[in-house]
């Protein structure tokens, strides 16, 4: 299975990552944390990263396809892969296709309002990696981890204002990706405002489909 999740900030891309990897034993391979792993590690990529990421553009896609050129190669990608996060535009989606042939692209659909909302009450673990929300998903003991009992922290970019400026990035550079994998048939789309649960059901149904 070698598949992409495509969907504006906060529409629920990790969330479902992390169930289907679960369910498919396939590899998770989020650009957004690779970054931000670069960014906390003060590479010299994570450098040239952090102040795009802070305001909500999107880095080079030079400097991106170079890396998931990588990624992909290593070994625990065999059994297939969830791409999280990348392609974010068309000119990583035509790389993407001289790199591999994708069985499946979905896309989590839901309005800018539902995600604004989510993205202000996201919290994340820095050790572990899970997400929560303040809102809609909390820690049982507030703005601790359920899973390793680390102090959860926000994103810097998940302000109202950086994060509606990355909707308008979506809207602008990503969504175009829609229409580019529906014309290779392999696109199908969820509705992105219902229980996480649901979501999850219904594109492994897509996907086994
Ligand atoms: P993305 O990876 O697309 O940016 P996340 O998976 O991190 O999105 O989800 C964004 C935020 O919304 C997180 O706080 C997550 O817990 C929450 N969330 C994810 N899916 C849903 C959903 N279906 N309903 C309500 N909240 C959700
Ligand atoms: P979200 O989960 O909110 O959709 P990500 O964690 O995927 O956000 O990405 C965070 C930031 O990392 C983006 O706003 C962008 O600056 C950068 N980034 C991640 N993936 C890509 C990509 N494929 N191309 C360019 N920039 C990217
Ligand atoms: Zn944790």
């Amino acid at each position: 299975m070698k598949m992409v999740l495509i969907g504006a900030p906060a529409a629920g891309k990790g969330t479902q990552a992390a169930r289907l990897v679960k369910h498919y034993g396939i590899a998770h391979i989020s650009t957004g944390d690779m970054l931000r792993e670069e960014v906390a590690k003060g590479t010299e990529l994570g450098n040239e990263a952090k102040s795009i990421m802070a305001v909500g553009g999107l880095v080079s896609d030079e400097l991106i396809i170079a890396i998931v050129k990588e990624r992909i190669k290593k070994d625990d990608c065999k059994k297939g892969f969830i791409l999280d996060g990348f392609p974010r535009t068309v000119v990583q989606a035509e790389k993407l296709k001289e790199m591999v042939e994708l069985d499946k692209v979905v896309y989590i659909n839901a309005p800018d309002d539902v995600m604004l909302q989510r993205l202000t009450a996201r919290q994340t673990c820095p050790k572990c990696g899970a997400t929560y929300n303040k809102l809609f998903l909390p820690s049982k003991t507030e703005d601790i981890c359920d899973v390793c009992g680390e102090k959860l922290t926000q994103r810097k970019d998940d302000t109202a204002e950086a994060g509606q400026k990355r909707l308008d990035t979506f809207h602008e550079q990503s969504e175009p990706l829609v229409g580019f994998y529906t014309k290779e048939g392999i696109l199908f789309e969820v509705d992105g405002t219902q229980d996480i649960d649901e979501i999850t059901k219904e594109i492994i149904k897509g996907l086994d489909a």
